[in-house]
């Protein structure tokens, strides 16, 4: 399976809805093989089905991939040597190939209308049979229903299975797929409309565009042996296909309906890349995330990012079994390219994330803050919440959460008083200069550090857990610490 000659490799979405976890991991895996090989990764657009089409859907796709750091080399918005790559755009190419595949004999008109195909249907079903076409066109003669095109009569494009032998078709992934012709029904491949439907289309295209390897879902096996055959049919070489496993939902047990998946959101989680950004997770860990649901480098490795990818990338280690989406893995694989990332680029990041939750904070400011949370938050929306009381006048602590078990609002005050003094005298409060004075103070006064510093939380952040005092303390300044420290005092009086 080594691949050595550079790969095109296309990414053939339907513009039909959401770009989804599965879509991108296959356009993730396209290019990974693309770039891994030197070659191109070609975005091509499927909308043939006009009926299934939903707008903003492909720019949605579009804007997607260069979100996730997958950008192709080729496609609608950016053209390329083989374009268009709108198949809506490439009908005449179809055209040409529908007549080369009647006039060679492997496709035949249908004039067969939708009431009697459903009679058919009807009968087989009632035989216990599976449901196919009965063939009844496929042994008109050919002038004969020429002429009967040519008068407007409403048609389809069959093929023309053949009715004997075994198509054999090799998968990367899964071997060699023997399927019994007399198995394989005479498929539409142009609609009444005149446009031709997704197993003409991508077969022409995979040729015209000179793909080498078609990495695509697994729901396209059970048409794998068709595209196999019309390939044949037109003479052309056969490309490398890899027919990639299925998601599970989380408990493992069958697909994701798409009710559970708009439910999802509720839990901070979803499928659909558009809400990856909006809930708070990086490009780099839903790649990271993806690449492993179906493929792995060696049974330890975890952390990737995409030029590590691009550089361990390889077939062979693709993975045939279903994979359950695993969110927990996802949040731990946010917080670990949380941390992989600078503090300027996280400072960056971030920013969005205060502008749109209402606060106001300079990118100095956020630089600061960076390293007292890039430890704590697992995606990035929690930042704003985590350092409301840094943004803050005040802050408004419940007078029995300064109280730590087992002490007196008047032990909690006397820590408090003293800390003020030393506060007072020092010219700027920060870990080095501030955390060994007031662990000794604590001592001296009989608390452990962990009572002393409890109390002194709770008066500067208003919160029991929070990121660290004395960091806090120094992004405050010292006149904003002790005024807190003072509010936290009277607050004690009065309890
Ligand atoms: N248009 C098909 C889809 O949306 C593409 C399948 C393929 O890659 O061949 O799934």
């Amino acid at each position: 399976m080594d691949i050595v000659k550079p790969a095109r490799v296309r990414f053939a979405p339907s513009p039909t809805g959401h770009l989804h976890l599965g879509g991108a991991r296959t356009a993730l895996y396209d290019y990974l093989l693309a770039k891994k090989t030197g070659g191109q990764f070609v975005l091509r657009i499927e909308d043939t089905d006009q009926k299934r089409l939903v707008p903003g859907s492909e720019a949605e796709i579009m804007h997607g991939l260069r979100w996730l750091g997958i950008p192709y080399d080729e496609g609608p918005d950016i053209g390329g040597r083989y374009g268009p790559y709108r198949q809506s755009e490439r009908r005449d190419i179809y055209a040409e190939y529908t007549r080369r595949l009647i006039d060679s004999g492997h496709a035949y008109y249908c004039f067969c209308t939708p009431d009697r195909l459903e009679r058919v249907r009807q009968d087989q079903q009632k035989q216990k049979i599976s449901p196919h076409y009965d063939g009844t066109c496929r042994r008109l003669d050919v002038d004969e229903a020429r002429r009967r095109v040519i008068n407007g009569e409403r048609h389809v494009v069959r093929f023309k299975t053949p009715k004997e032998g075994t198509t054999t078709c090799y998968d990367l992934l899964r071997g060699k797929i023997h399927v019994e012709n007399q198995n394989i029904d005479d498929y539409i491949l142009v609609k009444s409309d005149g446009l031709p439907v997704y197993h003409l289309a991508a077969t022409v295209d995979d040729h015209e565009m000179e793909i080498t390897h078609v990495i695509r879902g697994s729901e396209w096996l059970p048409t794998f042996p068709l595209h196999t055959l019309i390939t044949r049919a037109l003479g052309w070489e056969e490309l490398q296909y890899v027919h990639l496993s299925v998601f599970l939902k989380p408990s493992g047990k069958g697909k994701m309906s798409k009710r559970e998946a708009a439910d999802l959101m509720k839990d901070g989680y979803s499928i659909f890349i558009k809400d990856m950004e909006l809930l708070g997770y990086l490009p780099e860990a839903v790649v990271n995330w993806i690449a492993l649901m179906g493929w792995s480098y060696d049974d330890h490795t975890e952390f990737f990012t995409m030029p590590d990818l691009v550089d361990k990338f390889s077939l062979d280690r693709l993975n045939p079994s279903p994979a359950a989406i695993n969110f927990t893995k996802f949040d731990y694989f946010n917080a670990v390219h949380i941390r992989n990332l600078d503090i300027d680029e996280l400072a960056r990041r971030l920013l969005p994330y205060f502008e749109s939750a209402g606060v106001a904070v300079s990118f100095d400011k956020l630089r600061q803050i960076v390293p007292i949370i890039r430890e704590r938050i697992t995606t990035l929306d929690e930042a704003p919440e985590m350092t409301a009381y840094l943004f803050k006048d005040t802050v408004d602590p419940d007078p029995e959460a300064l109280i730590p078990k087992g002490m007196t609002s008047r032990q909690a005050s006397e820590i408090i008083q003293h800390s003020l003094g030393i506060f007072e005298e020092m010219d700027r409060i920060n870990l080095e200069t501030a955390e060994p004075i007031i662990r000794e103070l604590g001592e001296k006064l009989g608390f452990t550090a962990s009572q002393t510093f409890w109390v002194l939380r709770v008066a500067i952040t208003g919160q029991k857990v929070s990121p660290p005092l004395f960091e806090s303390m120094e992004i405050l300044g010292k006149e904003s610490s002790i005024l807190r420290l003072r509010k936290a005092l009277q607050k004690l009086d009065e309890v």
